[in-house]
């Protein structure tokens, strides 16, 4: 399961070398909430506590508690680079040391998880670079691809060709996605130059399908691999190779159809399956990693396999609006997360 050489070189903060990094971000009131007079319900009361601030009726009382603790909880005013250095740091820079990793944003459509990904992407790419810059005596080669996965058809977003592209198993290097393109970066330029050539792309989709964003699953990764420059003859070997992947998720309120009392798995009907194996294979992570974990049975958990289980480093933000208008979505945002630490 993937390239690890680098463990023992890792600095590794508390909080993220077993588990998964969970944490829920609530974003501000939007102008169209504010509009409605809608308010909000939510409040982070610290670090990792996020509480219900309306009453509960009786009946809501046994059903859903009244505060939540993560390993972190953002307010609606903290920046993304707060948010990036609490968590997903030290999760995506662990690439540079040969460990594969993954970041992820869930929750509803329109809760911020794209505001999010972009701010966090950016800032790791940026670690990284300056990384690079800090350890001449290493030879660094980066390599980006871009991915959606939509109704379990899978699309490269560095090419202008839309055909679905099939996932082989590589008896090395373990789930493969066939011709995805793998542009090799020349640097930071290049790097937000591929970026706009994926929103570009990316949005050529969704003319042709409603709501491709809210449904589809974005999968940006950078492949590293470094190697000394010099033979330092210790006889072990210096190359080291990993995946970052960022995910931005498709909208929860695709899976959480699922988790109301009695909904059953309907042919057809727009449940995203790739949310839902996630959610499992998440869950079962967490809770330790006995047992059968289904990665195989959808194409996001086949494709980062290698970043999610064994060594792995996982972080996962879960964005939530603070309107009363969406506290169904937002507690089943939270339960999401619960599952998951
Ligand atoms: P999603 O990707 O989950 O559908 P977006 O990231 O597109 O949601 O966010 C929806 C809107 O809310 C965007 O206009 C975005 O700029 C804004 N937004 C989201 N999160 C925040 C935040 N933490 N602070 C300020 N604005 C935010
Ligand atoms: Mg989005």
């Amino acid at each position: 399961m993937g390239m690890d050489g680098g463990e023992e070189q890792m600095q590794e903060p508390a909080g993220c070398k077993e588990r998964i990094f969970v944490s829920v971000r609530l974003r501000p009131l939007n102008y169209k909430e504010i509009a409605r007079h809608d308010v909000s319900d939510w409040e982070c009361i610290n670090d990792n506590t996020i509480i219900y601030r309306n009453s509960l009726s009786v009946s809501e009382r046994s059903m859903y508690p009244t505060a939540y603790t993560f390993d972190r909880v953002f307010s609606p005013d903290c920046p993304n680079q707060q948010v990036y250095e609490a968590g997903a740091k030290a999760v995506a820079i662990s690439v540079v040391s040969g460990i594969n990793s993954s970041v992820f944003a869930y929750g509803q459509t329109s809760s911020g998880k794209t505001y999010t990904m972009i701010g966090i992407t950016e800032y790791a790419m940026t670690d990284i670079y300056d990384y690079i810059q800090r350890h001449k005596e290493r030879e660094f080669i980066l390599k980006f691809s871009a991915m959606e996965i939509y109704n379990e058809s899978v699309r490269d977003l560095l090419s202008a060709d839309s055909t679905p592209l099939r996932l082989l198993d590589d008896p090395e290097r373990g789930t493969v996605v066939e011709k995805l393109t793998e542009e090799t970066l020349q640097d930071w330029n290049h790097f937000k130059q591929l970026l706009s050539v994926c929103e570009a792309q990316r949005q050529i989709g969704e003319t042709s399908l409603n709501e491709t964003s809210s449904r589809s699953h974005q999968i940006l990764r950078v492949m590293i691999e470094s190697s000394a420059r010099e033979f330092l003859g210790n006889g072990k070997s210096s190359t080291l190779a990993a995946t970052v992947n960022f995910v931005d998720l498709a909208g929860s309120e695709r899976a959480s159809q699922t988790l109301s009392a009695g909904a059953r798995l309907k042919e057809g009907c727009h449940i995203n399956r790739s949310l839902l194996t996630l959610g499992t294979v998440i869950r079962k992570l967490s809770k330790g990693r006995n047992g059968h974990i289904p990665f195989r049975d959808s194409k996001l958990t086949r494709i980062l396999q290698s970043s999610l289980g064994g060594n792995a480093r996982t972080a996962i933000i879960c964005t939530m609006s603070p309107a009363r208008s969406h506290v169904e979505q937002s507690r089943n945002t939270l339960l999401f997360a619960s599952c998951a630490k």
